[in-house]
């Protein structure tokens, strides 16, 4: 629970706040663009504006659930009328919420998929997602995109059943998979799922190219919103920019358009597959004098 004691005083005066407890992950930002920007100031995130619309009142609900520090909140309500999470973004993709901090606040995703749903990175524990996620049909599988962002997998791959999936070199940050990935080629993991290796963030890095037409990124590849243009970590690369470099333009040249980006950390994008096609050779281009 946000600590009203603890209030930033640079956020906008009104029942909503984020208290000094904030790690600057960027997640709040994402599900509450225009209420919740960074302050200036101190780089920490603060809500500019108190929210007015039901709609904008379900975002800031979504910033309290999302908020892996629990900085985000309301001075006398605690908990949403109604569940936000799963939150619904198109084509069977659900942003889950409940950031963990031990993944410093990283998305996971719920893909509503025909009786194989995928869960993609995970959040951390809460009953508050299983009747919801339930409804939904539950998880058939966990893709993991690398070791940072595992969080509670292992309690949900538990309770729902569910496989799951991890690269070999990454394998140590969740012993209990049931499924590798290996090497460097792109690998169809079950119809309609292909798991392309991109290390370079960390070894075991890999991106998930759902349906033909979305992609799951973890923290290999986002969305500039600031530059509109796609980016890539270089200040949170702990394995190898050069094997990045290579690995994302072997992605570019492998003929897996998507026109829908869902990330960890940063920001997702929607755009045409050709200025994602675009995007992404210019990012492999600036990316040898980062
Ligand atoms: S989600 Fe929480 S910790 Fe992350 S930037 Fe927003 S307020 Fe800060």
């Amino acid at each position: 629970m946000a600590r009203l004691d603890a209030r930033h005083p640079a956020g906008a005066p009104g029942p909503w706040f984020v208290d000094d407890r904030c790690i600057d992950c960027d997640a709040a930002r994402h599900v509450a663009p225009g209420l919740i920007e960074r302050n200036p100031g101190d780089g920490v995130s603060i809500f500019v504006r108190q929210p007015e619309t039901p709609e904008e009142i379900e975002m800031a609900w979504r910033a309290v659930d999302v908020c892996p520090t629990r900085s985000v909140g309301h001075e006398s309500e605690r908990r949403p009328p109604a569940p936000v999470f799963p939150h619904d973004l198109g084509d069977g993709v659900h942003r889950l919420g409940h950031n963990s901090t031990s993944s410093f606040g990283a998305h996971s995703y719920l893909v509503v998929r025909n009786g194989a749903n995928l869960m993609i990175d995970a959040p951390r524990w809460t009953r508050r997602l299983i009747e919801p996620t339930e409804r939904l049909g539950g998880i058939d599988a966990v893709l993991l995109t690398h070791r940072d962002d595992v969080a509670d997998a292992e309690r949900y791959a538990s309770h729902f059943g569910a496989e799951v999936w991890i690269h070999a070199d990454d394998r140590d940050a969740a012993p209990y998979a049931t499924d590798l990935i290996e090497g460097d080629e792109p690998d169809e993991l079950v119809p309609g799922v292909v798991a392309f290796p991109v290390p370079g963030h960390t070894k075991g890095s890999v991106l998930f190219h759902v349906d033909g037409h979305l992609l799951f990124s973890g923290d290999s590849l986002a969305w500039d919103r600031a530059r509109d243009q796609l980016m890539a970590f270089r200040r949170a690369c702990w394995y190898s920019w050069e094997a990045q470099t290579e690995s994302l333009g072997r992605f570019a040249d492998s003929g897996l358009r998507f026109d829908r980006l869902f990330c960890g950390h940063g920001w997702s994008r929607d755009a045409d597959a050709d200025w994602f096609e675009r995007e992404l050779r210019a990012l492999v281009g600036r990316m040898p004098s980062r």
